[in-house]
């Protein structure tokens, strides 16, 4: 593990200044693999988020965004890229000490977070309307414009990239934002916000609030000032932030949770499968919403894929996501880690066969962390807790299946439907399955990646609305009817 840091005290970028909380309040930061002391941060609430606000009210109002030319706008924003770049190792460093993950991982958000400015940075100067043929003596078109002030709240397991999704295609558009990390991971945002300054983009374009949900959280998404909320996190938090929206109608696009099915059927590449189905599971310590948590196997390669999973677990090495060669990081908090072990309980109450894990791994170097190991149920039924709600650890769920109706009945069978995983070599049943399958995101023959270029969100209640891509800067655009009457003559109709 690399050497310690030194603890920093961070403050809040509100209306282009760095403040402290009105109430002085502030909260410590622990690394999670190492219980460090690694920063200090001002603790906001209601009222900070209220003056956050009013400034990016104010900044929108009075044109310090959207008067920009797109071009411009585009412009600052690969600026943003570029300087994420060129502090690639530091951001990824800190993001391992915030959030736990491997470092490889962490220095994959970074790379995407930089590509995301740049995918936006482009499209700022391609947002375009449209002219219709109407049936009247008039000139009609479509223009696009920002939505207003977008209120912004994202969750703990990728921090950086989870900004840079939200700001990205936000600024691009012409919007102000106001944005809240999760109280538990707000160091990266903050840098990021550092970034914001020094490349030139206006003071209260950006807001960065840090503190918890209930008191700043709540208040960005119920502040009738706020014209569109854009959240990712639980599904429970997604309901509440959807009442709070509806102080004022807000615009409102929710990114939620996921119980995702991968599939594998007898027919897959055997290996590609196998390193598909660990990956799917225990990338990110299972801290992913779109993990691929519950494993369906068809019945006459259950065994054989089984053994061949457990003879690869000892290769996930746990520890310090900066120690090298770390394949799975500790979990965020211990708190979290109560959680995803009352699961487990649950999982062995349930009649579910623990196959490995379940347990914290021993040792001094795992003592001050927050880690678990990789746990695996075998013979788990669709009825039970773990195969249906989301554990959000490393957890993985096996469930055998016999026909491939049975598995697309199985797949479907949740309230979420955020993402899933087919394994097979013929294509017209991968296709036929993906088909059938009620999820924004199906991979076949793979398992997680995701590209800029692509959108991402779910399907029931994994969310509503879409992020990235083309269709990810649509939730931040107003559309406005333009007619013009070239007829001159009165019409009267009175
Ligand atoms: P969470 O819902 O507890 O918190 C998310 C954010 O909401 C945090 O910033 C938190 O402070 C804030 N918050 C909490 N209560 C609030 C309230 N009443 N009003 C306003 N804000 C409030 O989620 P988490 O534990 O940080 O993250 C894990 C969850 O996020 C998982 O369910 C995961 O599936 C989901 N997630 C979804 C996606 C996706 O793209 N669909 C991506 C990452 C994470």
């Amino acid at each position: 593990m690399a050497a310690a840091s030194q603890t920093k005290t961070y403050r809040m970028w509100i209306d282009g200044k760095w403040v402290e909380a009105l109430s002085g309040a502030t909260r410590d930061l622990f690394d999670p693999g190492s219980g460090e002391l690694i920063a200090r941060v001002p603790e906001g609430s209601q009222k900070d988020m209220s003056l956050a606000v009013d400034a990016a009210r104010q900044a929108f109002d009075q044109g310090a965004w959207r008067k920009v030319s797109a071009l411009d706008r585009g412009k600052l924003l690969f600026k943003v890229a570029n300087a994420i770049r060129n502090e690639s190792q530091f951001l990824a460093e800190l993001e391992v000490r915030n959030c736990g993950k491997p470092l490889a991982e962490a220095e994959f958000d970074v790379a995407d977070a930089a590509n995301c400015f740049e995918f936006y940075a482009g499209l700022a100067t391609k947002i375009h309307g449209q002219t219709l043929s109407v049936p009247a003596n008039s000139v009609s078109y479509v223009v696009r414009e920002p939505v207003g002030v977008c209120g912004q709240i994202i969750p703990w397991n990728y921090p950086l990239m989870m900004a840079a999704w939200k700001l990205a295609p936000a600024l691009a558009a012409g919007n102000v934002c106001v944005l809240k990390p999760s109280e538990l991971t707000p160091l990266t945002a903050l840098e990021l916000a550092r970034i914001i300054e020094a490349v030139g983009i206006p003071p209260g374009v950006v807001n960065i609030v840090t503190g918890p949900g209930v008191g700043a959280g709540d208040e960005l998404a119920s502040s009738p000032k706020v014209d569109k909320i854009a959240f990712t996190g639980g599904t429970a938090t997604g309901r509440k932030i959807m009442l709070g929206a509806t102080s004022n109608l807000k615009k409102i696009s929710l990114e939620l949770g996921g119980k995702n099915p991968n599939i594998v059927f007898a027919d897959a590449d055997f290996e590609a499968a196998v390193d598909g189905a660990l990956f799917g599971a225990f990338a990110n310590q299972g801290e992913v919403c779109s993990a691929g948590s519950r494993l369906l196997v068809e019945k006459s390669i259950h065994s054989a894929l089984i053994a061949a999973i457990l003879k690869k677990i000892p290769r996930i090495k746990l520890g310090h996501g900066l120690t090298p060669g770390v394949k799975m990081g500790p979990l965020i908090s211990s708190d979290h880690r109560q959680k995803v072990e009352n699961y487990i309980k649950i999982g062995i109450k349930e009649g579910a066969t623990l196959l490995c894990g379940g347990q914290r791994p021993s040792g001094a170097e795992f003592e001050a962390g927050n880690f678990l190991e990789p746990t695996i149920f075998d013979h788990v039924s669709p009825q039970m807790r773990i195969a249906r709600e989301e554990i959000f650890g490393p957890v993985l769920s096996v469930i055998p299946f016999e026909t491939e109706e049975q598995a697309i009945q199985i797949a479907n069978d949740t309230e979420y439907g955020l993402a899933a995983g087919v394994w097979t070599k013929n294509v017209n049943r991968g296709l036929r399955v993906m088909n059938q399958i009620r999820a924004g995101i199906v991979w076949l023959n793979t398992y997680h990646p995701t590209f800029n270029e692509m959108p991402w969100g779910g399907y029931k209640q994994s969310g509503i609305g879409r992020e990235l891509g083309l269709y990810g800067i649509e939730g931040y655009l107003e559309i406005k009817q333009i007619n013009i009457n070239l007829d001159e003559t009165p019409i009267g109709w009175y």
